[in-house]
């Protein structure tokens, strides 16, 4: 089913006869169909190796982006800097939400089974480096809570309860809530309570152990760069990206991760409400029908539009956020493809519903917390199909 907003149909459809179908499933956020025998073996749990490969890949391409930043900073040309630290940034936080997003599904226990294992890994390559929620408060808030079938998007769900703090309600100005959106994680109140909860989540809550670890780490980097010189350019290509951009850009993905405040109605609780409350998020428009400048503009937005969302606003497996909370166990590095194979299919938690576009899905939001709209999902899939 399609709201109002973006294409109202399985703009996917139409890549399928193009080649690279990686690059297409990368780009949309949407899959191919996998037969019988491929959808059983993309429901295995991603390897402990091939977890502890991936997380060691993000941080070498962390390491030659900080490279980057550093030659870009050395550099004399003001347009080389800026390009140059520009682009450190965005692969810094790209890999941070990739970071994120495989230490969100190893908590759920469909990457990395190896638990102890994980827990030690999640700890020294994401939580400690990016002041992010220990392991055990995590599992408490997202795993046990924002995925409970009576708690999210109720006031009981962590998510939206940092949104509300956040001034974000429903019945707020359509002005209101586009200023809020693009600038609130750089308000002086966002950022004192993001400097609180990360000395809270680092330094009070976690075990006396992963206390001493977590400081052992940052006493240990801020020493070693003090001692060669470069703490300024820690800060400025590693912690401006990984602390102040990466909540900026998670902010960006968490607001149209739900349909916050959905009012609860007698089958709030339900599988089918809960299905309601989330739907996939693609990037992509329909291939061009016209000459060359139909296809220029559809090339300009593929890379200038397209590109950036899914670097920096829906990494990984965000685009399929509504899956993953039908089929929590369904692995990150297969769910675009088996999300695509099991959409037409019956589902206790109702038909699927997605929306074609970043722009498209803020005015979801929008017309729910500002008009009052807060049934979006209407359509049924129009032509072409
Ligand atoms: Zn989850
Ligand atoms: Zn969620």
């Amino acid at each position: 089913m399609y709201s109002v907003h973006g294409a109202r149909f399985d703009v996917r459809r139409e890549y399928d006869k193009l080649p690279c179908q990686a690059f297409w499933t990368f780009i949309t956020g949407k899959g191919r169909v996998l037969s019988p025998e491929e959808k059983v073996r993309a429901m295995l749990p991603l390897s402990t190796g091939w977890t502890v490969m991936h997380i060691a890949i993000s941080w070498l391409v962390i390491a030659a982006a900080l490279w980057l930043g550093n030659r870009a900073l050395d550099s004399t040309a003001p347009l080389a800097v800026v390009t140059g630290v520009g682009l450190s940034w965005l692969i810094v936080v790209n890999r941070a939400r990739s970071l994120q997003a495989s230490f969100h599904y190893v908590t759920h226990g469909s990457a990395m089974p190896h638990r102890r294992l994980a827990q030690w890994t999640a700890t020294a390559a994401f939580t400690a480096p990016f002041f992010y929620q220990s392991w055990t408060a995590y599992c408490d808030s997202h795993v046990k809570t924002h995925h409970h079938l009576r708690a999210l998007c109720s006031m009981d769900d962590p998510d939206q309860q940092f949104i509300a703090q956040n001034e974000f309600r429903p019945r707020m100005g359509v002005k209101t809530f586009w200023w809020r959106l693009w600038s609130r994680p750089f308000s002086p109140a966002f950022l004192w309570g993001q400097l609180k909860s990360s000395w809270f989540d680092s330094f009070i809550e976690p075990s006396w152990c992963e206390v001493f670890f977590r400081m052992a780490f940052v006493v240990g980097i801020v020493s070693v760069a003090l001692a060669y010189g470069w703490f300024d350019r820690l800060l400025l290509l590693f912690w401006v990206p990984a602390w102040l951009l990466f909540r900026h850009s998670m902010w960006l993905q968490l607001i149209t991760e739900h349909l916050w405040f959905a009012p609860r109605g007698s089958d709030a609780g339900s599988p089918e409400a809960y299905g309601r409350l989330t739907w996939g998020r693609f990037q992509g428009r329909p291939l061009p029908s016209g000459g060359v400048l139909a296809w220029a503009r559809w090339f300009a937005l593929l890379f200038l539009y397209d590109l950036p969302v899914r670097l920096y606003v829906y990494p990984q497996d965000l685009p399929n956020h509504d899956f993953h909370h039908r089929l929590p166990l369904a692995p990150y590095h297969n769910i675009a493809d088996l999300r695509r194979t099991c959409e037409c299919e019956f589902s206790r938690f109702g038909p699927s519903y997605e929306v074609w576009g970043f722009l498209e899905t803020l005015c979801v939001l929008r017309d729910h917390l500002c008009y009052g709209d807060s049934n979006p999902f209407r359509w049924p899939a129009s032509s072409p199909l």
